[in-house]
């Protein structure tokens, strides 16, 4: 279902009026973890200042260690509702259980499907069954057959809404945390009809490496650009040496849309 042979037309991942695929790069912003309303408002008051309408921001999070901060959970995601109400937009946010499925749909507006449960296929198959966009990112070692099956999951349960998200993978490589993929994006660009983003920040790991690899990701075709943006990054509960502050992210975006393939 979510190959090019049965469609030939790309699809469209409408997200509250925000077309995904349709031609024009969009941009999630946003937190790691949601740490609270204050931190969230910040990050979503300079997402809105730039005309922006997509934020990110993990509740539920899969953590390496158990005694790593592992989000707010149901609180975050009201947290995302009430900073997506007061700064008009929509919001992105990981669900790890289908548990949390039905809850979710009350306050976000996309649900992620993380890396770490990319081949969960009851989440899958929960996730196929609902009417909500779905971004569903590839596996830390997963091959790209296998993340086209993985959309295939959701998709064979009725869900077309569906955004790929390629955040890296696990290779020899040390100098970036995981290693990006780039080719990935034509790849699944050519063989299936859905739209495909970037995760700079999970990708690479290294807060220099944002915006080289954010106009690779453009120029290669993605339909977008995801990448992690915190108030106070030195104190973030998660993914502390990654995320740009408030300032390096309006320089982040100001570079990014003087680039030739980002029509304003
Ligand atoms: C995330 O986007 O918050 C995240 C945990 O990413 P990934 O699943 O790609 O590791
Ligand atoms: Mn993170």
């Amino acid at each position: 279902l979510v190959s090019r042979k049965k469609k030939a037309e790309d699809t469209i991942v409408d997200i509250k009026g925000t077309k995904i695929g349709d031609g024009t790069p969009k941009f999630v912003f946003g937190p790691c973890s949601v740490e609270s309303y204050e931190q969230v408002a910040q990050v979503a008051a300079s997402v809105q200042a730039k005309g922006l309408k997509l934020l990110r921001g993990g509740a539920f999070k899969p953590r390496t260690s158990p005694y790593d901060f592992q989000g707010l959970g149901v609180e975050g995601l009201k947290i995302l509702k009430r900073v997506a109400d007061e700064y008009d937009l929509a919001v992105i946010s990981e669900i790890v259980s289908t548990e949390h499925i039905e809850t979710a749909l009350e306050y976000i507006d996309v649900i992620q499907i993380g890396a770490r449960n990319m081949q969960n296929f009851e989440l899958l198959k929960a996730a196929g069954s609902v009417k909500k966009p779905i971004l569903l990112k590839r596996g830390l070692a997963a091959t790209i057959e296998e993340f086209i099956n993985a959309a295939e999951y959701i998709m064979s349960q009725g869900n077309d809404q569906i955004i790929l998200c390629e955040r890296g993978i696990r290779t020899y490589e040390r100098a970036t945390r995981n290693t990006l993929d780039i080719s990935a994006v034509p790849i699944l660009k050519q063989e299936t009809h859905l739209p495909v983003f970037v995760d700079v920040t999970h990708s690479t790991g290294r807060k220099d490496l944002l915006l080289p690899c954010a106009k690779a990701a453009l120029a290669i075709g993605a339909d977008g650009v995801m990448a992690e943006v915190h108030p106070d990054p030195a104190v973030a509960l998660s993914d502390s040496a990654q995320q740009m502050d408030i300032g390096q992210f309006d320089e982040f975006y100001r570079a990014i849309q003087s680039t030739p393939f980002v029509k304003a």
